[in-house]
Parts: C-alpha cells; sequence; structure tokens
C-alpha cells in the first residue's frame, strides 16, 4: 500500500516552479511508477530481436516498457544489451549534446557512479573518451563494476575513493558529473521507503553533503570544463540553492539548455542567480521525480601533472603473443598486466591509468581478457561481454531456457561439434564463456552473479 506523502514535504514545495499539489499528489495515488530501459548502442546491432515502440523523447537509446518485467530473467540484461533506468535520468545524454562535443581525447569523472546508470551511459556518449567511473561506498562498488562489465565498452576506470582524494587531481578532467546523493523524494512514486524515511533534517543533512562532495571535487575539472549536477530530490534545497551555492563559491558559468516543448520538463530559476536548471515532476513528465543542471569552470590552470608510466607492469612478447589469440587486434588497445591478469585498454590511455593508479584505488580499468596460466591465456567474463574477443573464436547460440540455465550457472546439455572454449550467446548477445569437454560442458559464468531466484 503506497503511503501518504508527508505533509512537511508538500508545504517545503508549495512556491516551487512546476510544482502542483493536487496533480502531484494524485499521480503519487494512482498511476504506477514507469520503467524505462536505455540501449547499448555496441550491442543493439547484433541483437536480433525487437525493439519496443514507445520512445524516450530525449535519449535516442531510450525506451518506455508497457510493463515491467522480470529483468532477472531476461538474457539480454544479462548480456549488457540495455540498461534499466529512469527516463529523467536519460536526459544527461541530452544535457550533453547541448554542451559539448565528442573529442577523443576527453576525460570524464562521475563521482557518485553506483550503480552506474549515468557512467554507462557517459560511457557510451563519449565511446572514445575515458570514464572514471567512483564510488566512495566500498559495498556498492561490486555492482557499479559488475554493471559496467556487462556494458563492456572498455572504457572506464572503477575507482573506490572519497571525494576528498580527488585532491591530488588538479585541472585534470574536461567534464564531472555529481550525481548528487539525496533525500530522495523523487523516488516516491516507486520507493515507499524513501518516503519512510525523508524528513526535514535529512534535506538539510544532504544538501549539506552535496556541497561538501562539490568543493572536494571542484579543482579536479579543468578550465572551461563542464560541471553537471543532478539529484533525484524535489526540494529547493538540494536543486535551485545548490545552484546559488556553486556561483557563491566558485567560479561557474550557468549554461542554458534548449527544451522542446512536448517533453513538459520544468525549467527552474535559481534565486539569487538565476541559473537555470531542469526537474522532472512526474504529473507533467513521463519519469520519476529528477533535477539537473549544467555549468561551465571559468578559473583553473593548465594540468602541469608530469604523468608517468613507470607503475604500469606491460605483459612480456609470449603474454602478447598468447593474448593476442583471443582478441581482434584491429581495435586499437594497449595491454597491460595486473598479477597475472592481461588488460586491454583504449590505446594512448596508458599514461591516465598510472597517472589515476597514483591517487586512486583503482577497482577495476578496461577490459580483462584474461588471466596467464601455464597452459595459455584463461579467457575473463570481461572479455566475452566486450567487442574486442577474437572473431574467430567459436559461438554456442543457446534459446531463452538454456540461456536462463547457464546463467543459474547449472549445467548445459547442448549438441554442439564445437571443442573447447566457446563464448554463448542469447539472440545476438553475448552472456559468457563455456568449455565444451568431451563428456560435458563446464559453465564459466562468475559464480558471484549467478541468478540465484527460479
Ligand atoms: N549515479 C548513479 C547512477 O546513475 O546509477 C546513482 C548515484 S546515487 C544517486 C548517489 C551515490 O552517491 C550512491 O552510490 C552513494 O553510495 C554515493 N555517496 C553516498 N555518500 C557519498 C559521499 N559522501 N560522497 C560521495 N558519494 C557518496
Amino acid at each position: 500500500m503506497a503511503l501518504s506523502l508527508p505533509e512537511a514535504f508538500l508545504s517545503s514545495l508549495e512556491n516551487s516552479a512546476g510544482f502542483d499539489k493536487e496533480s502531484f499528489v494524485k499521480i503519487h495515488n494512482g498511476a504506477s511508477a514507469i520503467t524505462s530501459i536505455r540501449y547499448n548502442p555496441v550491442k543493439i546491432n547484433q541483437y536480433k530481436g525487437l525493439l519496443p515502440a514507445d520512445k524516450v523523447l530525449w535519449n535516442p537509446y531510450g525506451y518506455y516498457l508497457s510493463e515491467r518485467p522480470s529483468f532477472t530473467h531476461d538474457p539480454l540484461f544479462h548480456g549488457g544489451l540495455y540498461y534499466v533506468q529512469e527516463a529523467g535520468s536519460q536526459f544527461l545524454w541530452e544535457v550533453l549534446s547541448q554542451t559539448i562535443s565528442r573529442k577523443e581525447d576527453i576525460k570524464v569523472l562521475d563521482v557518485c557512479a553506483a550503480p552506474g546508470g549515468k557512467s554507462t551511459l557517459l560511457s557510451s556518449y563519449f565511446h572514445k573518451g575515458l570514464i572514471v567511473a567512483n564510488e566512495v561506498i566500498k559495498s556498492r562498488v561490486n555492482v557499479l563494476s559488475e554493471n559496467i562489465t556487462k556494458w563492456g565498452t572498455g572504457n572506464i576506470v572503477v575507482t573506490n575513493n572519497d571525494p576528498q582524494h580527488f585532491s591530488g587531481i588538479k585541472n585534470y578532467f574536461d567534464v564531472v558529473l555529481i550525481d548528487a546523493p539525496c533525500s530522495g523524494s523523487g523516488l516516491f512514486r516507486k520507493d515507499n521507503s524513501a518516503i519512510a524515511e525523508w524528513s526535514e533534517e535529512k534535506v538539510v543533512l544532504c544538501s549539506k553533503r552535496q556541497q561538501r562532495i562539490l568543493s572536494d571535487i571542484y579543482p579536479a575539472l579543468k578550465q572551461n570544463g563542464l560541471l553537471i549536477y543532478s539529484t533525484c530530490s524535489y526540494s529547493p534545497q538540494e536543486d535551485e540553492e545548490i545552484l546559488d551555492w556553486l556561483t557563491d563559491n566558485f567560479s561557474l558559468e550557468n549554461i542554458p539548455l534548449q527544451l522542446q516543448n512536448e517533453w513538459n520538463i520544468t525549467t527552474v530559476n535559481s534565486l539569487k542567480y538565476k541559473s537555470e536548471g531542469y526537474k522532472f515532476f512526474p504529473d507533467r513528465t513521463r519519469s520519476e521525480g529528477f533535477f539537473i543542471a549544467a555549468f561551465r569552470k571559468k578559473d583553473g590552470e593548465i594540468f602541469a601533472d608530469k604523468m608517468s608510466t613507470s607503475k604500469i607492469l606491460l605483459p612480456d612478447k609470449n603474454e602478447i603473443k598468447e593474448t593476442e589469440k583471443w582478441i581482434d587486434t584491429n581495435y586499437e588497445i594497449d595491454l597491460i598486466k595486473h598479477f597475472d591478469s592481461i588488460i586491454a585498454i583504449n590505446k594512448n590511455r596508458m599514461e591516465d591509468v598510472a597517472f589515476l593508479q597514483k591517487h586512486l584505488y583503482i577497482k577495476k580499468a578496461g577490459t580483462e581478457v584474461g588471466e596467464i596460466k601455464n597452459k595459455g591465456l584463461v579467457p575473463a567474463h570481461d572479455l566475452a561481454l566486450s567487442s574486442i574477443f577474437a572473431k574467430e573464436i567459436p559461438v554456442i547460440y543457446l534459446d531463452k531456457a538454456q540461456s536462463l540455465q547457464y546463467l543459474k550457472r547449472k549445467d548445459l546439455y547442448i549438441d554442439t561439434e564445437i571443442k573447447g572454449w566457446a563464448i554463448v550467446n542469447y539472440e545476438g548477445v553475448n552472456l559468457g564463456w563455456v568449455k565444451v569437454l568431451p563428456n560435458r560442458i563446464n559453465n564459466y559464468y562468475p559464480n558471484e552473479w549467478r541468478i540465484l531466484k527460479d
């Protein structure tokens, strides 16, 4: 049963642009939350199935679903064909397309990244750039890494650091996204616990924390760099007032965006400087609650740190030869070594990874190709879900029931002529590795990710 919305919350929004108490309450009492997904541009071309008809208007890869399926039981979800993401959050794509070009050498920081919705969007948008997806809470880094492995783009470095740890990285990033932890009112329609946990004190606490994160991260953005701030809260203290606080404390210029009328997104202006932000009210826009604003940094210096590759281990000749059997060498990548693992990173990113490693705790970088063992390379799950696997690797096509068996890490019984390592695939989307032995098939789906529910 839906909880009723806190009176203190409703009265705190009374003077907010776009807020209509009656229709806001009505939509929270009536219609159920909307489900939307965003497709993976890299995997969509191989996908053999049909796309939904109902498009999200502000993202070329976004679609609404008519009902919420069991994503856990959809192999395509595990293969990274799409990410389940609120339509409002998908507006980040439109913000980027109005504010920045997709230069090759772009460096992007997603400060509050778990579980990875915005990082996967950033990695698709800047497919030739470098994305640092950071999450401070250790227990949330695993799910972030899992989602990034599934996405398979190979241009992401996952870090596990407090925003303060970025203080040593100055004037480095072209884009910084702070999708801040917030009081969560934008989730009221789909999550009763967000209603139960809301309080005026929480809003104040979140606003202070947002300021702290922004202060810690600001120096890492370069001059003329793009700062994007977002929350899933409707509270002015976490939205419009933060925009004024930013202008009071830093050298930032607000970037107004062009909105199309049919989107029904609300432009809100901050009180003091009339900075523009964009709010998604579910009774007006087809989305849960969301807020986003963009700024350009006006001060800062040229990045001057000397980067060195000294700490990066490289594979030897034999290891490179072995690894090249597993990858498509048409891709422009460099290989590095981490313990026994061979990692592929996009060409010319070696110095960046070495530099980031000097300052941050890196949990994952690029695409893990596999581990060097006595008999050669044992391929990593990352490789099967990426684009860089060698196209000669045999592929076994599974139906849905077989795919679910595979994803539950159960025994597979398939008639096949293939011998040895093979990638399993469902409807054009790779799911992972198997090894076909004379009398059985070994299932290499990662144990910790297997589907537990029937
Ligand atoms: N960007 C994510 C996405 O699109 O999937 C959602 C991010 S969520 C709104 C906010 C994140 O901030 C959470 O993962 C949370 O763990 C993290 N967080 C919490 N406290 C933080 C702090 N003090 N500094 C930085 N991040 C924090």
